[in-house]
């Protein structure tokens, strides 16, 4: 069993949930879900890697198999931290519903989920599957992004949906430039990303060749 289904208080537990590709994970996913922990009080955060994201065409992400275990690396120096393979381990897409329901009935009492992204991401929640259930069950934690303020996306919560801005708190965090994108896209020029993600994660990259176009 692993520990983050515990509950050691008797209380209600506050459990941040991280989606992504993390392909690979980097230090912006880290500093925003170290930030949402200390701000929100969590009791800790798992990063739940996507299996077949439904929005990136499969062939174009690595094996997740391989994300898992760069996220699980890079997690590996904080005991608030998690990886689950929920997502990766089913054989169809994983809608964020069907994850939250399942972190909600995994404990007893009931936790408290939050569920942390990127604040351009929440304007989209309306396509997602189950949406008012997904409210319902969630606190959103929406964090900004260079090249993305709060602001705008404030104005924009307010315009089309005022019903939303008492269910997703705005998280403004220390903006770190740096996108999985960027990452691949560095190593296939054979350029540095020390710093940009864990050493143990930059090791595994090179280990595995992952993102090089030359092989
Ligand atoms: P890609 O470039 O492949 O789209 P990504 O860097 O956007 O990758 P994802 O795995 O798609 O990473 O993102 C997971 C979550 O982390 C999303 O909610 C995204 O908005 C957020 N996120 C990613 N990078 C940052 C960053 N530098 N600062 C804040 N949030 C980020
Ligand atoms: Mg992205």
């Amino acid at each position: 069993m692993i520990s983050f289904n515990r509950n050691e208080t008797g209380g209600p537990r506050k459990i941040g949930l991280m989606g992504g590709t993390f392909d690979p994970i980097h230090v912006g996913h880290l500093v925003t879900a170290e930030e949402a922990r200390q701000q929100f009080d969590l009791h800790c955060v798992v990063f739940v890697p996507t299996g077949i994201p439904p929005h990136k065409k499969e062939e174009a992400v690595t094996h997740p198999e391989h994300r898992y275990l760069m996220t699980s690396l890079a997690v590996m120096s904080n005991p608030s931290f998690f990886v689950s393979r929920l997502e990766i381990d089913r054989s169809e897409p994983s809608f964020t519903i069907d994850t939250v329901n399942h972190f909600f009935r995994s404990e007893d009492p009931d936790p408290e989920l939050y569920f942390i992204t990127g604040a351009d991401a929440i304007l989209e929640i309306f396509t997602w599957k189950d949406y008012e259930e997904l409210l319902s069950r969630c606190t959103f934690i929406a964090v900004s992004r260079p090249g993305y303020s709060l602001d705008r996306f404030r104005g924009t919560l307010r315009h089309t949906c005022p019903d939303l801005l008492d269910k997703v708190h705005l998280l403004e965090i220390p903006a770190l430039a740096v996108s999985s994108t960027f990452i691949r896209e560095r190593v296939a020029l054979g350029k540095t990303i020390k710093y940009l993600t864990p050493e143990p994660v930059e090791q595994y990259i090179k280990k595995h060749s992952l993102y090089r176009t030359d092989i």
